[in-house]
């Protein structure tokens, strides 16, 4: 069947322009996706993340459940399982201040004890302070996702580099390496061009670039049934801002430390002896920590953080003229919701307030 003339321009085929296309699809929004490299390969590359609803803005913890339930449709309807059913655990003293939050916003998570801890983390050493599991949380299989999409959306993905985008007489004009198309709408998510791409139309976007690594460790053994994601701000294991995941057969953890590395101006690392010191740290910490698993890293993710000056989780979608400019950073848990609410803004509906910038979503109670 040949498909209608794209009404929507999407750049950028990370996680969230392949959720926003696949949210116009199912709209019946006819969509072009433009990539300069390959789809996933930017912010959303490498295996797996956390998917967890704990967060210190109440209100990011319930567009997280919007987010989770668009999860549980598309793995029905792409026949591809996207999160794991192991659960998220953290342990340390933010446990004390999220799982109120959660409780409230009914997520089922609860608190464990050492045993109950061991079973879910079976790589983790011995642990007796607070912790707690987020039952709906878990793994996220990044690389079945990015795949599933990439197939649905077919041609209507293509491969150019987007120079500009701009309003002339009421449409979106995007220029590529390759043609200059006019759209009823555009939606930037170009990872760390979003903002590039957002001085075209005059819009300066206060996000702040850094460079940040992640190592993947082998699971000594055989696999373990369960392998929850962890997150570790307790100090015990010597580091405060630990997060990790499993790949979706459990033979692989990769962990990764909260500290980034900034960026210039003109995009170039500012310290990248910062990037040994980061993943020295992340396996120092493994062979502390986490005994079930070859303290050798058997891949290394580098990779580029964009972030909001309000918080580590924070969003804010910009807007000209019919162009929405979606930024923001841990993304990849909130990019199936954040993609259905940015596919309905570029086909008319007003876009959420809660996405603007103003309601600094994602930002810490005062
Ligand atoms: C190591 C690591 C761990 C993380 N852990 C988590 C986690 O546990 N949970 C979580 O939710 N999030 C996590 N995140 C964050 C999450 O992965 C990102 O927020 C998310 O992937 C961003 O997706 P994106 O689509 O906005 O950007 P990207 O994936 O960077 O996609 C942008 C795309 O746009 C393309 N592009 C850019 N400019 C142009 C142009 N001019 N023309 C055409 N194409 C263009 C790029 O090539 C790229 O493919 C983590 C990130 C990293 C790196």
């Amino acid at each position: 069947m040949q498909q209608a003339l794209p009404d929507v321009a999407v750049v950028g085929a990370g996680i969230v322009g392949l959720s926003t296309a696949y949210a116009l699809l199912e709209r019946g929004v006819e969509v072009r996706v433009y990539e300069q490299g390959a789809p996933g390969n930017g912010q959303s590359g490498g295996e797996s993340r956390i998917f967890r609803h704990a967060h210190g803005d109440p209100r990011l913890v319930r567009d997280t459940q919007d987010s989770r339930a668009v999860y549980d449709e598309w793995s029905e309807r792409l026949g591809v399982p996207l999160i794991s059913g192991d659960g998220a655990v953290a342990i340390g003293p933010s446990v004390d201040d999220s799982l109120p939050l959660l409780q409230e916003a009914g997520v089922a998570a609860h608190r464990l004890d050492s045993a109950q801890l061991a079973e879910r983390l079976p790589a983790l050493a011995s642990y007796d302070g607070p912790a707690m599991v987020d039952e709906r949380g878990g793994s996220i299989h990044t690389r079945a996702m990015v795949g599933a999409l990439v197939e649905a959306l077919g041609d209507r993905l293509v491969t150019d580099e987007v120079l500009s985008v701009r309003p002339v007489g009421g449409e979106v004009e995007v220029r590529s390496g390759g043609r200059t198309d006019r759209y009823r709408a555009a939606v930037v998510c170009a990872g760390r061009g979003t903002d590039h791409l957002a001085r075209t139309v005059g819009l300066s976007i206060p996000v702040e670039h850094a460079a940040h690594v992640r190592l993947t460790f082998a699971v000594r053994g055989a696999a373990p049934a369960r392998l929850s994601t962890l997150q570790d701000s307790s100090g015990v294991f010597g580091e405060t801002g630990v997060y990790a995941a499993a790949s979706a057969d459990h033979t692989r953890f990769a962990v990764g430390l909260s500290g980034h590395t900034p960026v210039r101006e003109d995009g170039s690392v500012l310290a990248p002896g910062d990037l040994e010191d980061l993943a020295r740290r992340a396996a120092r910490y493994v062979s502390r920590a986490l005994p079930g698993l070859d303290p050798d890293p058997v891949e290394v993710r580098h990779c580029w953080v964009t972030r909001l000056p309000w918080g580590e989780d924070g969003i804010g979608v910009w807007e000209r003229e019919g162009i929405l400019f979606p930024v923001g950073h841990n993304l990849f848990k909130q990019a199936p919701g954040l993609g259905r609410k940015l596919a309905a803004a570029a086909a008319g509906e007003p876009l959420p307030d809660l996405l603007r910038p103003e309601a600094r979503l994602g930002a810490p109670p005062a």
